[in-house]
């Protein structure tokens, strides 16, 4: 679907209600667009103009323009077809990139921003979905080595070599979320609450004073498991039911093991991060479901600063201890239990 024709749906909604409280009234405005692949909501709270709405929808698309690997003008498909010479890329791009090649390294080749030929390969960026060959996987990873992305961080250069190509989804909503909230403080927003495709970022307080209660879906069926109370902070999830297939007896999932080409089959149904850092907690949602449960729990221990919630695949939920007391169980949600990571 060309890029002019999807932002036809845009924008399905803009409202302005007025929230009575006790005392005083406070203003509300949101929106509702599709893009960057999902839907994407914000509602802001006692600031009076719904300008500030309408400029944050094309910050959204800008964004968009700029990360997307299918929309023939994007920075990141330009690169991606590049045929190996060196490019001129935007500064947030470069910030990206070079942190993604961080990550890389810090979660040991789990998160990969070099997975779009093996994401191709499986179909899911046209939505043909199938079980590739064996041989068809083999050549797709051979191309998401490390070695092949160069960044001259001082020119914002990038080059890729050898059929290596970007793909900044394990990141780019992230990123996106923390751009945008800071974008909305900068405007003298105070409360917001942005979603983007089911990650989550609170600016602030709630209206009223306080914390915000953010669900976290039920992998299994409707509703959430639980929630967390959180404020000025960004909630992340990455999980097998937010886009896949069934083929056979088996599903297949977008997020893939950079280690086998396979979607990651980890013994894990989603991982929430919460952080003060989207991008952070982006990278880490998409690594932490690669690595599973165990490795996850070591991953925290030693580094300490995010929190996160697993569900596993049995049904059983883990919270971190330093939001222990901040994470609420559904009272709906049977699956299974409840416990707590200690450090
Ligand atoms: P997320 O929803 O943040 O976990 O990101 C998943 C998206 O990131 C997928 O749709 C792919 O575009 C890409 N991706 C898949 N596997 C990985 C991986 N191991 N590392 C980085 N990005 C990935
Ligand atoms: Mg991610």
């Amino acid at each position: 679907m060309g890029r002019e024709a999807k932002r036809t749906f845009a924008p399905i909604l803009v409202g302005l209600a007025l929230l009575t409280g006790c005392s005083k009234e406070v203003t509300e405005h949101s929106a509702e667009i599709f893009a960057m692949n999902t839907l994407v909501s914000m509602t802001i709270w006692g600031h009076d103009s719904n300008q500030v709405i309408v400029e944050s929808e094309h910050f959204i698309y800008a964004m968009e323009d700029q990360f997307s690997t299918t929309i023939p003008e994007s920075d990141v498909y330009l690169l991606n077809h590049n045929q190996g010479e060196w490019m001129t890329v935007s500064p947030e791009i470069m910030e990206m990139l070079d942190f993604s090649r961080i990550m890389s390294e810090e979660t040991q080749g789990s998160f990969n921003p070099l997975m779009y030929p093996l994401v191709t390969t499986w179909g899911f960026t046209t939505g043909q979905q199938q079980v590739p060959s064996s041989a068809a996987i083999a050549e797709a990873m051979v191309a998401t080595d490390l070695s092949l992305l160069e960044l001259d961080m001082d020119n914002n250069q990038v080059r890729l070599s050898q059929n290596a190509q970007v793909d900044l989804g394990g990141i780019a909503k992230g990123y996106t979320g923390d751009a945008l909230a800071g974008y909305l403080h900068e405007k003298g927003v105070k409360s917001a609450l942005i979603s983007l495709g089911g990650n989550i970022y609170t600016l602030g307080y709630k209206a009223d004073g306080s914390l915000w209660n953010i669900g976290i879906q039920n992998p299994y069926g409707a509703g959430s498991v639980g929630s967390v109370a959180v404020y000025n902070q960004a909630v992340i999830t990455s999980g097998g039911y937010q886009r896949y297939f069934i083929f056979g007896d088996e599903t297949y999932w977008h997020i893939l093991d950079p280690a086998t080409g396979y979607p990651a089959k980890s013994g894990l149904a989603s991982v929430t991060i919460i952080t003060d850092s989207g991008m952070y907690g982006d990278c880490l949602s998409t690594a932490l479901f690669v690595m599973g449960l165990d490795k996850a729990i070591d991953y925290w221990q030693e580094h300490q600063d995010f929190e996160a919630v697993f569900i596993v695949d049995d049904g059983d939920v883990y919270v971190t201890g330093g939001i222990a007391d901040s994470f609420t169980l559904s009272k709906g949600y049977q699956s299974g239990q409840l416990w707590e990571i200690s450090s």
